[in-house]
């Protein structure tokens, strides 16, 4: 089964090739300034995502976000080299999904509390996770 999801104007479109139903929650700083709240998103590499009105953005050294410019949804974040795209859950139906894991869970600020997920990693252990892959990929591309 495929997910279509759309942002809030429906100007963009985001097809899943298949059911996605693990949500994961980051706390960091960045998405809680880019959402107003825990970015909440589906790890699928391989979605297909479209509209004219879909913008980038670099967010930093190694990633990038999308979002529409129409009605200012967020639609997606990836690493600038690397397949792994999440896309917000929020564009999709939430029948069905499930929280899956939660990352930078240290940051997360003490005003708001969630059920805690199966996974959770902290920053530091994101920090061990990421660093070696992403240095991989600048040394593996030039
Ligand atoms: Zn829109
Ligand atoms: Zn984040």
């Amino acid at each position: 089964m495929t997910m279509r999801g759309s942002c809030l104007c429906g100007s963009v479109t985001v097809t899943l090739p298949r059911d996605e139903k693990g949500v994961n929650v980051c706390h960091c700083a960045m998405c809680r300034k880019w959402c107003s709240g825990p970015w909440m998103a589906l790890q699928v590499p391989d979605a297909e995502i479209s509209g004219d009105t879909l913008k980038v953005f670099k967010s930093s050294g190694f990633a990038e976000r999308g979002f529409c410019e129409a009605c200012g949804s967020n639609i997606f974040h990836r690493p600038q080299l690397g397949p792994e795209l999440a896309v917000s859950a929020g564009l999709f139906g939430e029948e069905g999904l499930e929280l899956a894991s939660e990352i930078f869970s240290d940051r997360k600020p003490d005003f708001y509390d969630m059920t805690p997920a199966p996974i959770r990693k902290s920053s530091i252990r994101m920090a061990l996770e990421w660093i070696p892959k992403l240095a991989w990929r600048v040394f593996a591309k030039k």
